[in-house]
């Protein structure tokens, strides 16, 4: 039989009878959590009780002196470049420089063994995003100083035979 508990971040797992009074790790934010006894009036099994990826303990907490690893946060700075860069180059360029920045001291880590390796995929889609997103920046700047140029230079042309 198997029953359900939920973690404080609300991570529903489902549990198995043998895992009573055993400490697991969350699959969501790696919380210890001590499996309690099974509830007295019997749970409904989880919807899909015979799916054994479900159970726990799924993931093992991360060893001493592995931090887990901002891929979240690589990610979510390198779209935001992208989405930034044509509304406002320099807002676009900071971000794309974060998101380069914050992949490659994750992508540092877990080579040096110091970052949870789950965050490798995260850091490089990361950094390939901040890159685009820089570039991006970096191009509508040069496209608006050409312009403004240009524009400068013809104004002289006008002014100096009209
Ligand atoms: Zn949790």
């Amino acid at each position: 039989m198997s029953f359900v508990i939920r973690c404080v971040c609300g991570q529903l797992m489902t549990a198995q009878d043998d895992y009573v009074g055993l400490e697991v790790a969350c699959v969501r934010c790696s919380t210890a959590l001590r499996v309690p006894e099974k509830p007295a009036d019997d749970q409904p099994a989880p919807a899909t009780p015979s799916r054994p990826a479900a159970r726990i303990p799924a993931r093992q907490p991360l060893p001493e002196g592995v931090r887990p690893h901002r891929g979240g946060l690589a990610v979510t700075l390198g779209v935001l470049s992208i989405l930034f860069a044509p509304l406002c180059f320099a807002i676009g360029a900071v971000l794309g420089i974060a998101a380069i920045a914050v992949s490659a001291e994750d992508l540092r880590g877990i080579q040096a063994g110091t970052v949870d390796p789950a965050g490798q995929s995260f850091a490089s889609s990361g950094r390939i995003m901040g890159i685009i997103g820089l570039v991006i920046s970096l191009a509508i700047l040069v496209l608006t100083v050409g312009m403004l140029s240009m524009g400068e230079l013809l104004l002289n042309q006008l002014n100096r035979f009209g």
